[in-house]
């Protein structure tokens, strides 16, 4: 179940967290894996050897998302070499926190322009290929926070929502062509961007899950698995939530 044998799927910041547990999870099903990231180099490094120390298929490439030329390029690179693209992982996110007051117009156009206009610049470059095909999954990143609000994320929470109204339009767009759109909502889950929250706010997000823990990266990867799958084929438009009941 869940194979992805002669797949290629491409997951941005597929290297670190959440993304680098998509990356392990698809390459474990057989699909060759393109991970993008943003900067870090040794994350980079050791995500691809991890991969192709378990057998898989991995590589890494350097691309901003934000950067609408550079994903069409390269996009355009993995269809040509690899012969196509598959599947799309849309999880290259950022986090800047802040309470509506304080918030500064820089930190808007960085949320912006990674989270809601990288998403849609992979779409736009992913379409092409997956149409000529006629077959796609595209899985994109949302958040609890993008359902419920949160306090001090107006500008992160926006942006997840956003996620949310993209993967809908775009499921529409495309179902006639064969692809599916499909958004996975996490709810906290251990990662580099949330190692930074203070342990009174982890209690308090903690007390408030059902389940009584933070999620881990693979738990959120088997769902976009799932949704990568033949098996998912009959779901398009949907949101999948991984938040240990904490929003239902
Ligand atoms: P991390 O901060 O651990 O990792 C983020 C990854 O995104 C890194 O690989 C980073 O690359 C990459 N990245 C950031 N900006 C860009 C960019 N402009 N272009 C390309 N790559 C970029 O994040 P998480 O794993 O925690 O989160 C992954 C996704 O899941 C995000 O969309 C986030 O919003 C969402 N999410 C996370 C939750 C959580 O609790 N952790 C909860 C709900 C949603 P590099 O390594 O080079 O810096």
């Amino acid at each position: 179940m869940f194979r992805l044998d002669g797949k290629i799927a491409l997951v941005t910041g597929g290297t670190r967290g959440i993304g680098r547990a998509c990356s392990e999870a698809l390459a474990a099903a057989g699909a060759h894996v393109v991970m993008a990231y943003r900067g870090n180099e040794d994350a980079a490094k050791d995500a691809t050897a991890a991969i192709e120390a378990a057998g898989g298929k991995a590589e890494a490439v350097k691309l901003d998302v934000a950067s609408a030329d550079t994903v069409a390029e390269t996009i355009k690179d993995i269809t040509k070499r690899l012969g196509g693209l598959h599947i799309l992982v849309n999880n290259a996110g950022i986090a800047r926190d802040q309470l509506l007051m304080r918030v500064k117009q820089d930190e808007v156009d960085d949320t912006f322009s990674t989270n809601v206009a990288g998403t849609i610049w992979c779409c736009k470059a992913a379409i092409r290929p997956m149409m000529r095909a006629k077959e796609g999954r595209i899985i994109n990143l949302s958040s609890v926070v993008g359902e419920t609000g949160n306090p001090g994320q107006a500008v992160y929470s926006a942006s997840k929502a956003a996620i949310l109204g993209l993967t809908k339009t775009l499921a529409r767009e495309y179902a006639s062509r064969g692809v599916t759109v499909n958004a996975v909502a996490p709810g906290y889950i251990d990662t580099d961007m949330t190692s930074s929250l203070s342990d009174e706010i982890k209690e308090g997000i903690v007390s408030s899950t059902p389940l009584g823990r933070v999620g881990r990266p693979e738990e959120v990867a088997a769902a976009v698995l799932f949704l990568a799958s033949e098996e998912a084929g009959y779901i398009t438009g949907q949101v999948l939530r991984v938040n240990g009941g904490m929003y239902v």
